[in-house]
């Protein structure tokens, strides 16, 4: 008898979206499609790929052509991960600025510790140079495959098959329902506000605070040294709830408004004198 996914591996593995970014070659993106589709996975985003559609990619999708055929192209990771509660980034090698980095097992430590932080996004970088710094910074964690340190760099496609089969895993150990829909409901209803914020949410938090550190001088766009990326991490290490994104941005309000009143009364007195 032909065997079925169980529903809540499948509710589990519905809400995880596998983006790729500025893939090179068509052929990767097939076969990232066809690792996908044998782990279960259905939800691909190709950030500004360089060739797609394109025959090679359907033809090493082999059987895997519906996931290709609903993978959808957006021109910035931003836009990939709008939606996304967690975003986790992979990488081959250590980085300028140490991020939380983890090994691909660990990614059930962190939905066990977080279960509101669902949709959940795992993103791979160019054949070439990997991801770029920025891309990083858009992520909570980071991840990488321990391969041998002598040639850690895996295949792209080959490092979605590693991951989407650990995510695979922890589908199927899934006894409970909490990380599938229902479940996640009932954990918000439990702790209204306590809901993990989106990317879109934290980017918006981001760019506020950017204003107001310009407006009071204490950032210079001209020269932003570490500050943007250090306030990145900060973010991404504190993940945010919703309640707390908005107390931010209440805060950051009341700040505009107060520089505004205090400039407005200084104005004022030196056109009395
Ligand atoms: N030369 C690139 C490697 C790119 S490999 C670099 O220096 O970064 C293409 C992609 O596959 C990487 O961006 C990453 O998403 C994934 N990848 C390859 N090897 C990996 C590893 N050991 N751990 C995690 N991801 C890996």
């Amino acid at each position: 008898m032909k065997q079925t996914e169980s529903q809540p591996a499948q509710q589990f593995l519905e809400q995880i979206k596998i983006v790729l970014c500025q893939t090179s070659h068509p052929g990767n993106i097939g076969a990232a499609a066809r690792a996908m589709k044998t782990m279960g996975l259905q939800h691909l985003v190709l950030v500004n790929p360089k060739e797609y559609p394109s025959e090679e990619a359907l033809a090493r999708s082999s059987g895997a052509m519906d996931v290709l055929e609903n993978a959808e192209v957006v021109s910035s990771l931003e836009q990939a991960v709008a939606d996304c509660r967690m975003v986790i980034g992979t990488s081959s090698r250590n980085r300028a600025l140490p991020w939380p980095l983890v090994e691909p097992r660990e990614i059930k430590t962190i939905l066990d510790e977080e279960p509101t932080a669902i949709p959940m996004a795992i993103v791979f970088g160019r054949e070439s140079t990997g991801l770029l710094n920025e891309e990083l910074q858009l992520c909570h964690y980071h991840v990488n495959i321990p391969a041998n340190p002598d040639y850690m760099s895996l295949n792209l496609a080959a490092a979605v098959q590693v991951i989407c089969y650990e995510c695979r895993l922890l589908a199927l150990k899934q006894q409970s329902s909490l990380h599938s829909a229902e479940g996640l409901d009932e954990v918000v209803a439990e702790v209204s506000g306590e809901r993990k914020a989106t990317v879109k949410q934290t980017e918006g938090l981001y760019q506020h605070f950017e204003g107001v550190m310009t407006e009071t001088g204490f950032f210079d766009p001209n020269e932003p040294k570490l500050l943007p990326a250090r306030l990145h991490r900060l973010f991404a290490k504190a993940q945010l709830t919703e309640a707390e994104v908005n107390i931010m941005r209440g805060f950051l309000a009341s700040m505009t408004k107060h520089i505004k009143y205090q400039s407005k009364t200084k104005n004022d007195k030196s056109e009395e004198e």
